[in-house]
């Protein structure tokens, strides 16, 4: 792959537009014609036009090819959101009478599309542990249309196997959909590995400033072609030629940016591990994670995010320790440049803590752009507080 290229020239034909090295936010909703006979081209074939901007804008043009470009895809697809984008790609595969498999734990709107949302439409999902290849085979029924991934996800961080389950899928003709946010393209070749969909939230690393919310979907042509035709247009969850702009903008950095995140990670996970206060470190390039052997199969790259279990006798001092940090912003999302950090003791009023879904000391953190020393001088006064 010629990265430097794709980042810094595919798609972008300057010669159209002054010659400018920024290529211009064509802020329009609609494009005019010279006679009939080109509206009519147009009208006929939406996908290669340029007619209205729910279907195509010259500017998200520019992101859609350098996108798919780095994920090895024929296609992509740019939405408004990754949650629209991991609907409009679920939706299309499925319909009343059809089964969806999905791995447990799933980015949490993820699970209500599956859950609340389609179980209204007759589509039904079963959730399965995917750390096990097992639980897959026995969940798929005869109309299983989709087996949705997530690897890793975001908060608990286990991996599938996704060589062996793309093996299994194509077996039982079932398609295969990833959310790859974690990781992003550059991170983990899914299409590479014969998944039929990948999806992103862009307003994570991909935006990297905490400034926009979009989605990517990355296929081959046919289904882009299917899915454009119908959950892109109908249901419109479509990119602001400007939000579009600013993420080509982001991609410029994007290797850099990972580079960054996962070297401080590395150095603040391997602190967090021998500092006495500290149960236990989820993160999948970390020697002592469950998966950790997999995750170097099938990873490039690991970074920004990870979760502790935090040595804390109560509720209550888990809020001591949280509230006390003063380097890490107390925020959902993440992928910006900023630190983060999120406890899942704030999941649920009145402190009705429900341990069997996440430990009350289980907090996760996202690593920004700032210097290694200056987060461990934060941890360390936050650690002081609860000794
Ligand atoms: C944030 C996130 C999403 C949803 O993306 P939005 O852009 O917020 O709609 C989906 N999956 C994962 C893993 C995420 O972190």
């Amino acid at each position: 792959m010629d990265l430097s290229y794709i980042l810094n020239h595919l798609g972008e034909e300057r010669e159209n537009y002054f010659n400018a090295v920024s290529p211009p936010v064509i802020q329009t909703s609609n494009f005019c014609f010279k006679d009939v006979a080109s509206l009519r081209v147009a009208f006929t074939n939406e996908r290669e036009s340029h007619l209205y901007t729910r279907g195509n804008n010259p500017t998200v043009e520019i992101l859609r090819k350098k996108i798919a470009a780095l994920a090895g895809a024929e296609d992509a697809l740019v939405f408004s959101s990754g949650s629209a984008a991991i609907s409009a790609a679920v939706i299309a595969n499925v319909k009343v009478g059809e089964h969806v498999v999905c791995v447990s734990k799933p980015y949490s709107w993820t699970d209500r599309l599956l859950n609340k949302f389609l179980s209204r439409f007759g589509v039904e999902a079963t959730m399965v542990d995917g750390t096990d290849i097992a639980n897959f085979r026995n969940a798929i029924q005869p109309n299983t249309r989709v087996i949705f991934l997530e690897s890793p996800n975001t908060f608990t961080f286990e991996l599938q196997d996704l060589a062996a389950v793309v093996k299994l899928a194509k077996e039982n003709n079932i398609f295969t959909i990833i959310d790859n946010s974690y990781c992003t393209s550059l991170g983990q070749r899914c299409i590479e590995m014969g998944i039929d969909i990948e999806l992103h939230s862009a307003s994570k690393h991909y935006g990297g400033h905490s400034d926009v919310v979009a989605g990517y979907l990355l296929c081959n042509k046919t289904m882009a072609d299917k899915i454009f035709a119908s959950e892109f247009l109908n249901l419109g969850g479509i990119i602001s030629p400007h939000d579009a702009w600013l993420l080509i903008r982001s991609l410029r950095t994007l290797p850099l940016r990972l580079e960054r995140t996962k070297a401080t990670t590395d150095k603040i996970v391997a602190w967090l591990e021998q500092h006495p206060q500290v149960d236990k470190v989820l993160y999948p390039f970390s020697k002592t994670f469950p998966q950790y052997d997999l995750a170097k199969k099938q990873m490039l790259w690991c970074g920004g995010l990870f979760s502790i279990h935090l040595k804390a006798k109560d509720i209550d001092e888990v809020e001591t320790f949280c509230n006390s940090l003063k380097r890490f912003l107390m925020a959902v999302s993440w992928g910006g440049h900023e630190s983060l950090l999120m406890p899942a003791c704030s999941f649920h009023p009145n402190k009705q803590y429900d341990d069997s879904v996440f430990p009350f000391n289980h907090i996760r953190f996202y690593i920004g752009m700032e210097e290694a020393d200056v987060l461990i001088e934060d941890l360390k006064q936050a650690f002081a507080k609860i000794e």
